[in-house]
C-alpha cells in the first residue's frame, strides 16, 4: 500500500493516536507524513530544530535579494548550512541544497555523504538528482513546489523505483513558515517593481 501525502494526519495513524515530542504540532496543522522507500517516518523534535535553522538561512538569503530557500545538511556531528545564491553568483545551479552538499563533500572529503538534508522548499529535479548522488539518507522539506518540485509534486525523482538508492522522505514539515517566507519575498519584489 502506498500512502497518499496529504491524507494522513499525524494525530491518528492506523487508529493509533500519536504523541509527539514537539508541542509545535499540536498548535499548528499536522505536518505531512510521507512514506519513502525507506519506510514510514515521523518528524522528531530535532527535525523541527534543524528546519528552524534552514528557515533562518533562507531569511538570510532573502535579505540578500535571493528567493528565500535554506538548507541544512546534518552528517553525524557536522552541520552544513546554505541558502540559495542564484542571483548573487549568477549561477543557475546555486540552489541551497546543492551548495550544502558541496560544502559537506569538501569538508568531509568524500562524496557519499549520508545524513539528513533539511530544506525549506521541495527540491527541484537537479537537486533531487544531487541528493541521490550524494547518498543522503533522509530528506525533510518544508513547502511543496507545485511548479518544479521533484519529490512528488511535478515529478518524483527522489523516490523513483529505478534508482537504487533508497531515501526516507518527509515533506510539509514547517510548511507554512517556509511558504510564508517565499510569499512575503515575492510580494515585496512585486511591490518594488510597481514603485519603479
Ligand atoms: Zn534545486
Amino acid at each position: 500500500m502506498r500512502y497518499r501525502l496529504r491524507n494522513i494526519s499525524l494525530a491518528v495513524y492506523n487508529n493509533i493516536p500519536l504523541r509527539l515530542a514537539s508541542p509545535y504540532i499540536e498548535e499548528e496543522s499536522p505536518p505531512l507524513l510521507r512514506r519513502g522507500r525507506g519506510g514510514i517516518s515521523f518528524p522528531a523534535t530535532t527535525d523541527f530544530e534543524e528546519m528552524q535553522l534552514a528557515l533562518k538561512a533562507a531569511e538570510r538569503g532573502g535579505r540578500r535579494g535571493e528567493a528565500p530557500v535554506g538548507a541544512v545538511l546534518v552528517c553525524g556531528a557536522d552541520r552544513f548550512v546554505s541558502y540559495n545564491l542564484r542571483e548573487c553568483r549568477n549561477d543557475p545551479t546555486a540552489h541551497a541544497e546543492l551548495l550544502a552538499i558541496r560544502k559537506a563533500a569538501k569538508k568531509l572529503s568524500r562524496w557519499r555523504l549520508g545524513g539528513t538534508l533539511y530544506v525549506t522548499l521541495e527540491p527541484c529535479a537537479m537537486c533531487a538528482g544531487a541528493i541521490l548522488e550524494a547518498r543522503v539518507t533522509r530528506l525533510v522539506f518544508g513547502a511543496f513546489d507545485p511548479k518544479a518540485g521533484a519529490c512528488g509534486s511535478v515529478w518524483n525523482i527522489i523516490e523513483e523505483r529505478k534508482v537504487r538508492h533508497a531515501i526516507v522522505v518527509m515533506g510539509g514539515v514547517m510548511e507554512e513558515e517556509s511558504k510564508d517566507l517565499l510569499k512575503e519575498f515575492f510580494a515585496g519584489r512585486r511591490a518594488e517593481k510597481r514603485n519603479l
